[in-house]
């Protein structure tokens, strides 16, 4: 008799401590959920205030309505610019926590990589303007069809160029490959540049990482780019890896699954 009621008092205390370990994660589930809301609804409630100022900025940079003097024109062209990175960044959280609350719709159609890299290297020529890169595309004759959404995978490649060409000196060299092996497309973007030391790489695709090097050398950016890339690519049933070294460079290699 002792030994069944001793047997029901255990479970009554494993039931206990299951409901009490049940309820703390739909706490940390709410409190996850109540944060998406509040970082998409001030990305948003910020993104319409900054969006007219900086379309006003344009309107006077254009000079047709005011021509503004010479010595305000650079002061124009800073709150542009700088509007535009605010823009940029709402954007960004905005689909973040989309992306973290399941709530961004994918496009599930047919898209030519291979097509893609094309619009990607058209689009990098205007982050080479000034610049003495050497910078090589390479990609198949053929299309290279994986199943997904084409501006979120176009978003992949740009980013990773990008930042190539970013984190490089003008005495630096960039390559750019898309190939297909057994059943996956495989892209690599290697460089020259500062690279990213070892022992901060564990923390390289999570949100808001920075290397102690870009914020040394005082290189612009949020770290948001990363993190949305690895959040799309796995999206696509793919992954990206990289390797780097510390002021020698790096090389991040996505793959994706091919459309049989
Ligand atoms: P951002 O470029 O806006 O900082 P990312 O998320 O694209 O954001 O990159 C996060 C960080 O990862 C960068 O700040 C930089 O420290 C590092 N990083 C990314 N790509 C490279 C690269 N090609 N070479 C060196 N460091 C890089």
């Amino acid at each position: 008799g002792r030994d069944v009621t001793e047997q029901r008092r255990t479970q009554d205390l494993v039931v206990a401590a299951l409901e009490k370990e049940r309820t703390a994660v739909e706490r940390l589930q709410a409190i996850d959920e109540a944060k998406n809301e509040f970082v998409s609804t001030v990305s948003h409630e910020l993104r319409t205030p900054v969006t007219s100022i900086v379309g006003y900025t344009e309107l006077l940079q254009d000079g047709t309505l005011v021509a503004p003097a010479d010595d305000q024109l650079p002061l124009l062209d800073s709150i542009a610019r700088n509007g535009q990175r605010l823009i940029v960044l709402c954007n960004d959280l905005l689909l973040l926590s989309g992306l973290d609350s399941g709530e961004v719709s994918w496009q599930a159609e047919e898209v030519d990589l291979a097509g893609l890299l094309e619009a990607v290297q058209e689009a990098t020529a205007a982050l080479l303007v000034g610049r003495d890169l050497d910078v090589t595309w390479q990609r198949p004759p053929h299309p290279v069809v994986t199943l997904g959404d084409g501006a979120q995978l176009e978003r992949v490649m740009l980013n990773l160029v990008a930042n190539a060409v970013k984190f490089t000196e003008d005495v630096g060299v960039v390559r750019v490959r898309l190939e297909t092996t057994a059943g996956e497309a495989v892209l690599v973007v290697s460089d020259t540049g500062i690279g990213i030391p070892i022992e901060e790489q564990d923390g390289l695709f999570e949100r808001f990482f920075r290397s102690s090097t870009a914020q040394e050398q005082a290189i612009q950016g949020t770290g948001l780019g990363l993190s949305i890339v690895a959040s799309v690519v796995q999206a696509h049933g793919g992954s990206i890896a990289v390797r780097s070294a510390h002021l020698e460079g790096s090389t991040f290699t996505v793959r994706l699954p091919l459309q049989a």
